[in-house]
């Protein structure tokens, strides 16, 4: 077939067989949202049946042959190819690569691994539940065959190791090695740092963190905030769910979701600057591309580098805080009327090494990834087995954290993420932190006095400015090449750790 084929037909059927596929995808994304944010508890059994097709539909598109015999005739085509970042290069680069991902497996190997991890995520929760780890330990330990098997399929680069043939499926490229070279030295001096804070005599109080206040009021305060920062509420919606999420079905429809809670404002605002992040992002993408990877945001940590940046370098900065202060005094009155913007400011920074990864701050949130990089490495690699991870992880959580962990409920069992076989998922979030600190260090040495801006409630040049940058490229280049070309340097721990102690060790009067 593919030897009557023209070329420019070959890739306008790529290109209408992914934006239909990209169709199914959103409406399985909407669907995924109304579980979460709408739909009654009775009408699960219906939505599993509901998504278990579109699955199905998706997965048949995506192995569909015929995408072998197009990508071959577009990719002898030098018209198309001969630039990599133009429009076709970059699609067609992305289109091999999820069709390879995805014929790579043997279909035997598929079902196990879906069968295997549905039934070892409700054991899971059980052990969890019971802090029984020698409930989960045998499926870990099948995950982690399987797992190494999946690595195998795919394969990995020379010099490499399995971890990096599954950490590739969330952010191309990423390996072991590139990762331990960002986060050792991040590690270390992250120790130091954490340790310094916690030797403070004046830590800062934590008044604003423990106030009252009504949820009603909660939401109109960081809906309010999150439409300044630049979300458009005409193409989003912000609803609540117990965990936040950002879902992306079409730039102009993007689900937010926050939670809230009486005694924790501080936590509602940031999960929704944090998916506001997401948001803008996705409301940024170029529309013309929408359905190709071309109008595609890149992978996991960019994406997050996104949220992180408006959640941190926005939102916990003392700039904010002198534009937000007298918002949060007009939506809350008399409850906040003895807290300065500086005594929220600081509360906002507090850094409390604790067990759980989830409630961490922004300081010790890295230490908890890499202690997960660390284990999953050595898992995969078989220098750890499933039975002695409990030991191991309660050494690092001293180690890095200074915490002893009481149970494994609270350690190695808290995060869902292994249960799910997502093995090399977890880095993705720190090297968001880290691309949002060096994105940010770019963005204010281009735009000049950010700070001054902020106190204004002037926050567009700053999203025009990542809009250009980062948005618009969509899926052009890759994390580490878009990295190079916005900042004009690989990625380095550097910007985050300077981030961190030129706001941090003032807060502590250090
Ligand atoms: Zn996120």
């Amino acid at each position: 077939m593919s030897t009557t084929q023209t070329h420019p037909k070959a890739y306008a059927d790529l290109l209408q067989h992914h934006r239909d596929a990209s169709l199914l995808s959103s409406t399985a994304s909407l669907l995924g949202w109304d579980q979460e944010v709408m739909m009654p508890p009775n009408g699960l059994a219906h939505r599993s049946n509901q998504l278990a097709q579109l699955a199905q539909l998706i997965h048949e598109r995506s192995t569909d042959p015929r995408i072998a015999d197009w990508l071959s005739a577009c990719e002898a085509d030098e018209s198309l190819t001969a630039d990599p970042r133009s429009d076709a290069a970059v699609n067609l680069r992305e289109w091999r690569r999820d069709y390879d991902r995805a014929t790579k497996l043997p279909a035997e190997l598929v079902v196990e691994l879906s069968q295997t991890t549905s039934r070892a995520k409700a054991e899971w929760a059980e052990a969890r539940k019971a802090d029984d780890y020698a409930r989960f330990a045998p499926w870990l330990d099948q995950i982690i065959g399987l797992s190494k098997r999946q690595a195998e399929c795919y394969g990995w680069p020379e010099e490499g190791e399995p971890w990096d043939a599954l950490a590739d499926g969330y952010e191309a490229g990423m390996t072991a090695a590139y990762v331990a070279g960002v986060f050792t030295p991040l590690r270390e001096k992250l120790v130091v740092l954490v340790d310094r804070l916690m030797g403070s005599s004046t830590p800062p109080s934590n008044a604003f963190n423990e106030l009252k206040l009504p949820i009603a009021q909660q939401e109109a305060f960081v809906r309010r905030v999150s439409a300044a920062v630049g979300f458009d509420y005409r193409s989003g919606r912000l609803d609540t769910s117990s965990h936040p999420f950002c879902s992306g079905t079409h730039h102009a429809d993007i689900r937010l979701t926050t939670r809230f809670a009486e005694d924790n404002v501080n936590d509602a605002l940031g999960s929704t600057l944090h998916e506001t992040g997401h948001g803008l992002y996705e409301q940024g993408l170029p529309a013309e591309h929408l359905g190709t990877p071309r109008g595609s945001s890149v992978g996991l940590s960019i994406h997050e580098s996104q949220s992180r940046l408006w959640e941190n370098q926005v939102g916990r900065s003392r700039a904010f805080w002198t534009w937000c202060h007298p918002i949060l005094v007009e939506h809350f009155g008399d409850a906040v009327a003895g807290l300065s913007a500086d005594a929220v400011y600081a509360a906002a920074n507090r850094v409390s090494p604790s067990l759980i990864r989830v409630e961490a701050d922004e300081a010790t949130y890295n230490l908890h990834i890499m202690i997960r990089f660390e284990l999953e490495r050595a898992l995969l690699k078989g220098d750890l087995t499933a039975a002695d991870l409990p030991s191991a992880w309660n050494e690092k959580y001293r180690d890095y954290l200074g915490v002893d962990v009481p149970s494994d409920a609270q350690g190695c069992l808290q995060d869902i993420h292994w249960s799910m076989g997502a093995l090399g998922y977890f880095p993705t979030y720190t090297l968001g932190n880290l691309y949002s600190a060096q994105f940010f260090e770019a963005a204010a040495a281009e735009l000049g006095n950010l700070p001054a801006m902020f106190a204004q409630g002037e926050f567009a040049p700053l999203l025009d400015w990542l809009r250009k940058n980062i948005h618009a490229p969509g899926n052009t280049y890759d994390s580490a090449d878009l990295c190079e070309k916005v900042t004009g340097h690989p990625l380095t721990a550097d910007p985050l750790l300077r981030h961190l102690e030129e706001k941090l060790l003032p807060i502590y009067g250090l």
